[in-house]
């Protein structure tokens, strides 16, 4: 089970995880630690993103395919195009003219708060794969840089083998 808001997931249930030594220990949550006492209190709803995590590959498939190929996409093109944004970044690349930008597509996830979550759990999960490279600055410090660079091969196969419940 996934949790959008990390404050809801229980302290002891996140320790014991850590140190499982199968990815297939889960433990139950305690009920007694602050984040399930306040899962408790807030009720925050679990909604399924199956889809949404489905559309987020098609987006990363198809910008990747249209694009001319000295254009790099990062987090953010993939975040602005899914919300179909109209910033500066997303106009200055062109990316609201992608058929992929124009599709209507009927999104369970709202904000870019929850957008950002996705992305980033679909790159652990190592279905979406990111680049990470350092860079030096002129002033001499190190700053790392990423890319998106494609989906995996079996990206819908893995996306399904997963439960994309989360507390939006
Ligand atoms: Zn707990």
């Amino acid at each position: 089970m996934l949790f959008c808001e990390e404050k809801y997931k229980c302290f002891q249930q996140k320790l014991l995880n850590f140190y499982a030594w199968s990815a297939d220990t889960v433990s139950s949550s305690c009920g007694n630690c602050s984040n399930c006492q306040c899962r408790a209190v807030d009720n925050p709803g679990l909604i399924n993103v199956t889809t949404d995590a489905i559309r987020v590959i098609n987006i990363i498939r198809r910008t990747i395919e249209e694009l001319e190929e000295d254009n790099i996409i990062v987090r953010d093109d993939v975040i602005g195009i899914f919300l179909q944004l109209k910033n500066k970044k997303i106009i200055d690349k062109k990316l609201n003219s992608l058929s992929i930008y124009e599709e209507n597509f009927d999104r369970t996830i709202r904000n870019s708060k929850q957008a950002f979550h996705l992305l980033d759990d679909l790159i652990n999960k190592k279905i979406v794969v990111e680049a990470v490279t350092l860079k030096k600055t002129g002033a001499g410090f190190w700053i790392s840089d990423s890319k998106i660079t494609g989906v995996a091969e079996d990206a819908e196969e893995m996306v399904y083998s997963y439960s994309w419940d989360y507390y939006l």
